[in-house]
């Protein structure tokens, strides 16, 4: 880490330098409040310098969080008139919407991520925040025929009611920080729920200048509370929190296992968004002009950092050696750097840790015969940035082809004949079932193979279609449940039934 300037010689803007000269504390009933687990030096991974001293809560913040949530939820948030609920998330769309600038530049230096990503998830965010306002006045029940022991017909009223589930405890990744808050606070509150909010250790300043846009927006104390912490420590706690109605939680499978243990003492809601290991299948008649910098795209994304990431990629043996040629030309034209730096396609990886773990992965696919055909190593400089790594002759018995690698590591292997049967059997040996994408001219073939393929986003000539619209979640070991459009909102909703004899 010798040599690094900050932000390698890039300016932050104003509002981004005020910010990281702010104290960084942990929002609860409407306070920024100082934390009993110390704090952590959050850093920028493309250059390793600290950005900034957060302070870490733990079980007992999460304790007098969870309070605070369940006073909002009992007393004032409760009681309002869903217009008013839509103008303070109207009001919220547009004050991050103002401050755009500083909520793509909080998640460049504290993730890494390249300055197109971080922008266009803002104005994702935003049209997400937006969305779901205008989703409060459809929130509806049904009128239904009434049980007939009750009453005869026009002497008894049956119809069910959606109220919000409660408090919702909300555990985020540092992968994609800003965006997998919002789109579990959106529906939350859109549903009604009041949350406690734990963002990933690694990167908690974009959740934490959201809490001051929360507090400026007018939302009730104790609606919104944010705990920065561990995931053992503070995550943990909220995850077994008897306080808490429905745990949402977006990271790693291992995780999530741990998540559904903890969630069984009062047996509270859990939505699951996990790893994948997604396949891309590209059959001989692929517009290859596409499907190169697609596929490229579909792994590189991010870095490789990316639940949907796709990172199987079967290729027809008619094309296999053209289509690998294009994609090796493709990483090497990829520019690696700073997030801030004018056409930086590909940033650095989170943490030293996690690149051993992914340089791990590199040397242990080279070992179990596997064809380094680009990329495959870890620049000598300041930051941990991986080359995008190809690799070739992949089996399906190789841990580069089975274990989620997360980075920018690619496992390539041809296929002959026209079995979609066969073809999907590939693309469906894994435990997981997050995305998935089918590259040809011909749609029947197309959508024959989406139909044999078992994962929760499966896309035709593109890679990772998400939408704010667009239900997203996973088969498999992938996940339970659905993010995103309504799904996402009735997850944070239960059905009451009511009869009235008349
Ligand atoms: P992670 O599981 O290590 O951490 C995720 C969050 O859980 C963090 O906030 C962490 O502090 C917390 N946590 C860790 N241990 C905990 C525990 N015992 N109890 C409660 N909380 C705990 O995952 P990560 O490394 O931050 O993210 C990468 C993983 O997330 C990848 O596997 C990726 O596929 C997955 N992911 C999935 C989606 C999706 O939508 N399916 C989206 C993004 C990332």
């Amino acid at each position: 880490m010798t040599n690094a300037t900050p932000f390698d010689g890039h300016a932050l803007s104003d509002a981004t330098r005020a910010f990281l000269a702010q104290p960084h504390r942990l929002l609860i009933g409407g306070q920024w409040v100082e934390g009993s687990a110390g704090t952590r030096t959050t850093r920028d991974p493309a250059t390793g310098l600290a950005l900034a001293e957060v302070q870490m809560g733990g079980a007992a913040e999460i304790d007098r969080a969870v309070a605070a949530a369940r006073r909002a939820f009992a007393g004032p948030w409760r009681r309002m008139a869903a217009a008013e609920r839509i103008a303070l998330m109207q009001r919220l769309a547009r004050i991050l919407h103002d401050n755009a600038r500083l909520l793509a530049e909080l998640d460049v230096i504290d993730n890494g991520m390249p300055m197109f990503i971080a922008e266009l998830t803002v104005a994702n965010n935003v049209e997400m925040i937006d969305y779901y306002a205008g989703a409060i006045l459809r929130i509806e029940g049904t009128t239904m025929a009434p049980p007939r022991h009750i009453a005869a017909a026009g002497e008894a009223l049956t119809y069910s009611l959606r109220e919000p589930v409660g408090v919702a405890g909300q555990i985020v990744p540092w992968n994609v920080p800003l965006s997998t808050a919002i789109l579990k606070l959106a529906p939350a509150l859109a549903a009604g729920c009041t949350v406690v909010m734990k963002p990933s250790e690694e990167t908690p300043l974009s959740a934490l200048a959201l809490g001051q846009m929360i507090l400026d927006a007018g939302f009730p104390d104790g609606v919104v509370n944010i705990v920065n912490g561990l995931g053992a420590d503070a995550g943990a706690a909220l995850a077994e929190h008897p306080g808490v109605d429905k745990i949402s939680f977006t990271g790693s499978t291992a995780t999530g296992r741990r998540i559904v243990q903890a969630a069984l003492g009062n047996l509270k809601k859990v939505s699951l968004e996990l790893g994948g290991k997604s396949p891309v299948v590209v059959m001989p008649d692929a517009d290859l002009e596409i499907a190169i910098p697609g596929v490229a795209m579909a792994t590189f994304f991010l870095q490789g950092q990316n639940c949907m990431a796709g990172t199987r990629i079967f290729v027809h043996q008619d094309i296999h050696d053209a289509f690998v040629e294009g994609l090796v030309a493709f990483a090497g034209g990829m520019a690696l750097g700073h997030g801030l730096a004018p056409g930086t396609m590909l940033g650095p990886m989170i943490s030293d840790a996690h690149t051993a773990k992914v340089m791990g992965h590199i040397e242990g696919a080279k070992a179990a015969g596997a064809v380094l055909v680009a990329g495959g190593r870890k620049l000598d400089r300041p930051g941990n940035f991986i080359e995008p790594t190809i690799f070739t002759a992949t089996t399906p018995d190789m841990a580069v082809v089975r274990e989620e690698i997360f980075g920018p590591v690619m496992a390539v292997r041809s296929f002959g004949g026209a079995d979609l049967d066969a073809i999907a059997a590939l693309a469906n040996d894994t435990p997981y079932g997050l995305s998935g994408s089918v590259w040809t001219r011909d749609l029947s073939t197309a959508h024959r193979l989406v139909s044999r393929i078992r994962a929760g986003q499966v896309s035709i000539n593109c890679h990772g279609a998400v939408g704010t619209n667009v239900p997203f979640g996973g088969f498999g070991q992938s996940g339970w449940g659905r993010e995103f459009g309504q799904e996402g909102l009735d997850a944070y909703l239960e059905t009451k039934a009511v009869t009235a004899r008349l």
